[in-house]
C-alpha cells in the first residue's frame, strides 16, 4: 500500500496538463479548446557550442518554448540547471501562461532552459554560453514576441548579456527584449525583490483569512535564491520567526529564529547556508515537515508529494517555486485543512514587475520604487481575491481556483480572436 501511494506522476508537463484539465472541466471547455490551450505554440531546441577556458569545445543543449501568446507576447524566465528537460520547460512555459492570465497582465507564457551546471563554469564560459544561447533563440525572442527573464541559476547579469547580444544583432539597444536587467541598463526598481514581495502580499492576505498573525509566526523557507532569501527577509520584517531555511546543499534550523540577512551573508561567503553559527543542520526533506505557520517552497518542482504530504504540518503554504506540489499532494493538503497559495498566484510578483519593467523600457520613463511596489500590491491583492472568489464559487481549492481564473481569460481571448484562418 505504502509503495503504491508513492508511485505518482512526476513529469511536470503531464502534471501541468492535469492541473489544466481540472479547471477546464469546471469551465466546461470543449475538447477543441482544451487541445488548443494545452498545446505549446512553439518549441525550439538548440545546440550551444562553447569554447571552454581550456581550449576544448563543449556543446550544451538549450530550449525555448512559447506556450501561448493569445493575450500578448510570450513571457517567462530562462533556467540553467543540469536536470532541465524539454518537458520541464514546456510545463514552466504553460505555468507562465496561466500565471500572467491569473494576475491579468497582458502576456502569454514562455520559458527557456539550458542543460548545464553553471556552478562548474567560469564567468567567461558562462558569458559565452549565454551569448550563444541568446543568439540561437534570437530567431524567436524580441520585445513584442517573447521576453525572457531570470529563473533558477540565472540573474540580472545573464539578462544584461542577452540584452546586449540581441541588441548587437538588431543594431540598436533593445531594452524590451528581456526583463530582470540590472538597474544600470534599463532594469526596474523593485524587480529583484518582486517575486518575494508578491509572495509576502498574498501571505498577508492568507494569514488574515486564517487568523494567523504574522508577528511571531514560525516560517520555513526551502531554497535560498532570489525568491527564498528575500521572502525570508520580508517576512522577518513583518515580525515572523524564520526557524529554518535551506539551499541545494541542505538546511539549517534554529527554533528561536534565524536572521535572514546574516544567513545570506554567510551563504555569500561560504557558498551555502549550512554551518551558519548557532544553527543545527537539517535535511531538505525534514525541513518541509517542521511544525510551522508558513511554509515557503522556493526551490524546485515536486517537493511535496504523496510520499511526504501527510507529514506536512504548516498551516499556510506559499509556493514561491514553480510546481513544488504534485496534484495528489494538493488534494491531501486541502483535506488536511492546509491553505495553499499556488505558484501561479504566489510567485506572480516576479512577472508582474517584469511587466512594469517592460512598460518602463518601451516608454523610456522609469518609475520610483514606491510606485512599483504600490502597483504590485494592488495587482497581487486583486488577484488573490479573485482566486478566493473562484474557490468559493466553484467549491475548489486555491490551485484549481487560480487555474479557473487564468484559463478562463486565455480561453476567452482565444474565442474572441478565433482560429486562423
Ligand atoms: N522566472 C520567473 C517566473 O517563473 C519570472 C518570469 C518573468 O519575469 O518573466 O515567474
Amino acid at each position: 500500500m505504502e509503495v503504491a501511494k508513492t508511485v505518482e506522476e512526476l513529469n511536470p508537463f503531464v502534471i501541468a496538463n492535469q492541473q489544466f484539465d481540472c479547471a477546464a472541466e469546471h469551465l466546461k471547455l470543449d475538447k477543441g479548446m482544451r487541445d488548443v490551450l494545452k498545446s505549446p505554440k512553439r518549441q525550439l531546441v538548440v545546440s550551444i557550442p562553447v569554447k571552454m577556458d581550456n581550449g576544448e569545445i563543449h556543446v550544451f543543449e538549450g530550449f525555448r518554448v512559447q506556450h501561448n501568446i493569445a493575450r500578448g507576447p510570450a513571457k517567462g524566465g530562462i533556467r540553467y540547471h543540469p536536470d532541465v528537460t524539454l518537458d520541464e520547460v514546456k510545463a514552466l512555459a504553460a505555468w507562465m501562461t496561466w500565471k500572467a492570465a491569473t494576475v491579468n497582465i497582458p502576456f502569454g507564457g514562455g520559458k527557456g532552459g539550458v542543460v548545464v551546471n553553471p556552478k562548474e563554469l567560469s564567468i567567461g564560459e558562462l558569458e559565452r554560453l549565454t551569448r550563444r544561447y541568446a543568439s540561437e533563440i534570437g530567431i524567436i525572442i524580441g520585445p513584442d514576441t517573447d521576453i525572457p527573464a531570470p529563473d533558477v541559476y540565472t540573474n540580472a547579469q545573464t539578462m544584461a548579456w542577452i540584452m546586449d547580444t540581441y541588441s548587437m544583432t538588431v543594431g540598436a539597444t533593445a531594452l524590451g527584449v528581456v526583463t530582470g536587467k540590472p538597474l544600470a541598463v534599463g532594469g526596474s526598481l523593485g524587480r529583484a525583490e518582486a517575486t518575494a514581495r508578491g509572495c509576502q502580499f498574498v501571505v498577508r492576505e492568507a494569514s488574515a483569512i486564517k487568523k494567523i498573525p504574522l508577528k511571531g509566526a514560525k516560517v520555513v523557507v526551502q531554497g535560498y535564491g532570489n525568491a527564498g532569501s528575500i521572502a525570508a527577509r520580508l517576512l522577518h520584517e513583518d515580525g515572523a520567526r524564520i526557524i529554518a531555511v535551506s539551499d541545494s546543499k541542505g538546511g539549517i534550523h534554529n527554533g528561536d529564529g534565524l536572521d535572514p540577512l546574516k544567513v545570506l551573508a554567510h551563504k555569500g561567503k561560504t557558498g551555502s547556508v549550512q554551518g551558519f553559527p548557532g544553527s543545527d543542520d537539517i535535511t531538505n526533506e525534514k525541513l518541509l515537515e517542521l511544525p510551522c505557520e508558513v511554509l515557503i517552497p522556493a526551490a524546485l518542482e515536486n517537493q511535496i508529494h504523496l510520499g511526504n504530504v501527510d507529514r506536512i504540518q504548516s498551516k499556510i503554504i506559499a509556493e514561491a517555486a514553480n510546481g513544488p506540489t504534485t496534484p495528489g499532494a494538493d488534494e491531501i493538503l486541502h483535506k488536511n485543512g492546509i491553505f495553499l497559495i499556488p505558484d501561479i498566484l504566489a510567485n506572480a510578483g516576479g512577472v508582474t514587475v517584469s511587466y512594469f519593467e517592460w512598460v518602463q523600457g518601451l516608454s523610456a520613463f522609469f518609475w520610483e520604487e514606491e510606485e512599483v511596489n504600490r502597483r504590485l500590491e494592488k495587482i497581487m491583492k486583486r488577484a488573490f481575491n479573485e482566486v478566493r472568489g473562484a474557490a468559493e464559487k466553484y467549491n475548489v481549492h486555491m490551485r484549481t481556483a487560480a487555474y479557473i481564473v487564468g484559463v478562463n481569460r486565455v480561453a476567452e481571448a482565444t474565442r474572441l480572436r478565433g482560429i486562423f484562418p
